[in-house]
């Protein structure tokens, strides 16, 4: 594995919102990278800063300046299919509340990505997937008839299905209980270290964020070590 590699770089973002025109800066100059195969934690209170910093990532909302580089290449500039192709294939995005669709099935919901994106699937791809996050038995059930392990596990297949570059999880265990978090920790682990796939997830969990590989701290908008 190449941990020399910067797949992600965030150069001195900045983001200020706007709230009833009081302006909040959620982000206040974050720079930091992340290197191909790794498993980086970014670990923060409530408040802190850290979905602010996932969506910008994701491009679920734009920074108010600074600038994020996947591979060398500035995301901010792309814009139709280079969008789609980033947003469908480059990233996985993983919710603190799942985000499934209640009237899909679980075997629907982790296809989504790609029936907008790459209708191509192999089904085999599928299984394997569900198999090793020992979601098989949930595939033809909906969201409602699932534990939040479950729930969770679904959401994570539906992020790895395109095989993206990255996975980003925003307090991914954040609504699982005890058991469920561990086994999800254990799946996430082993998703970074046998398929050698880049995680970046942002926490308040010192539990989750013990199961990366690096950790950095965000205080009011900024890394500090
Ligand atoms: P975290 O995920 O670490 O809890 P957030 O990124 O959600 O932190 O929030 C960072 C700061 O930005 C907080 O002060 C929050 O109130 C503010 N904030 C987040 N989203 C919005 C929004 N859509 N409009 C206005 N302020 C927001
Ligand atoms: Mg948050």
């Amino acid at each position: 594995m190449d941990y020399t590699k910067k797949l992600l770089e965030v150069r001195d973002l900045h983001k200020a919102y706007s709230k009833e025109g009081v302006p909040t800066k959620a982000l206040n100059g974050i720079t930091f990278d992340v290197l191909s195969g790794e498993y980086l934690g970014i670990m923060g209170a409530s408040g802190s800063g850290k979905t602010t910093l996932l969506n910008c990532i994701a491009t679920v909302i734009k920074p108010t300046s600074g600038q994020i580089l996947l591979s060398g290449a500035n995301i901010s500039a792309f814009d139709g299919a280079k969008l789609a192709e980033y947003r469908g294939n480059r990233i996985g995005y993983l919710f603190q509340d799942f985000a499934l669709l209640d009237n899909l099935t679980g075997r629907e919901n982790i296809l989504l990505p790609l029936s907008i994106h790459n209708s191509s699937i192999a089904e085999k791809h599928l299984n394997d997937i569900a198999g090793f996050l020992g979601i098989t038995d949930v595939l033809s059930k909906f969201p409602a008839q699932m534990s939040g392990g479950q729930k969770q596990r679904v959401a994570a297949a539906r992020s790895l299905i395109s095989d993206p570059d990255i996975i980003l999880a925003d307090e991914p265990t954040g609504a699982l209980d005890t058991k469920a978090a561990r086994l999800l920790m254990e799946k996430l682990r082993e998703v970074n270290q046998s398929q050698e796939r880049t995680i970046l997830m942002v926490t308040h969990d010192p539990n989750a964020a013990s199961f990366c590989s690096r950790i950095l701290f965000i205080q009011d908008g900024v890394i500090f070590h």
